[in-house]
């Protein structure tokens, strides 16, 4: 018997799994090679980051032509029927490492799910000068305090800063995760289409399909 005290609460990455890479993008769509880089080849965050918005300044790109960018991106394929089909289904929360003032573009043509991310600094000239974290390890904390206001989590993400989200919760789902990240991590199972994450989030979650 099901504990019905409990609901069932999805906490879902969203690079990778409902959106495209927006660094990635931002980088191919002004033709900025530099921003390219990631945690992959800057293993530090904050390095990382202030490399980015140094970039940027050189660039003289504002929040603004950033954005512009972004809006010109769209959900994967099937993402907003994805998202759409689970939240009939239980709860949906979408944690990333990303800023707000980046993913409004993507959240309103995912009809604006919520999001628990972080946010940029903005000078008046529409300059990013700094950005600031929420909390550390956001993704994890987050489902610990999920499951302390008693709901039952389930977590699905594609890359090694899920992988905390993932463990913490009942069930971690991988989507289309990096081959070495699948390897180092064989406790999530692996999955590749939306159709192929369902079935796994009905499983763990015991989801009507
Ligand atoms: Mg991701």
């Amino acid at each position: 018997m099901k504990d019905l005290t409990q609901p069932v609460l999805t906490c879902l990455d969203l690079e990778g799994v409902l959106v495209p890479e927006i660094w990635v993008n931002v980088a191919q769509k002004t033709g900025i090679g530099e921003l390219r880089l990631t945690t992959r080849d800057i293993p530090d965050y904050d390095v990382l980051m202030k490399r980015r918005l140094g970039i940027l300044d050189r660039h003289k790109l504002t929040l603004q032509d950033i954005q512009d960018v972004i809006a010109t991106m769209a959900p994967l394929d099937g993402a907003g029927e994805f998202l759409g089909w689970l939240r009939e289904r239980c709860q949906v929360i979408i944690l990333s490492d990303t800023f707000y003032e980046f993913a409004l573009p993507l959240m309103k043509q995912l009809a604006y799910p919520t999001l628990f991310c972080n946010r940029l600094e903005v000078d008046d000239r529409g300059r990013i000068v700094d950005y600031h974290l929420r909390q550390p390890d956001q993704k994890r904390q987050s489902v610990i305090a999920l499951k302390s206001l008693r709901f039952r989590v389930i977590a699905a993400g594609d890359s090694y800063n899920d992988t905390g989200m993932l463990a913490e919760a009942e069930a971690g789902i991988f989507f289309r995760p990096p081959t070495a990240i699948a390897k180092e991590f064989p406790q999530f199972p692996v999955t590749q289409t939306y159709a192929e994450l369902s079935q796994q989030l009905c499983k763990a979650g015991d989801l009507r399909p």
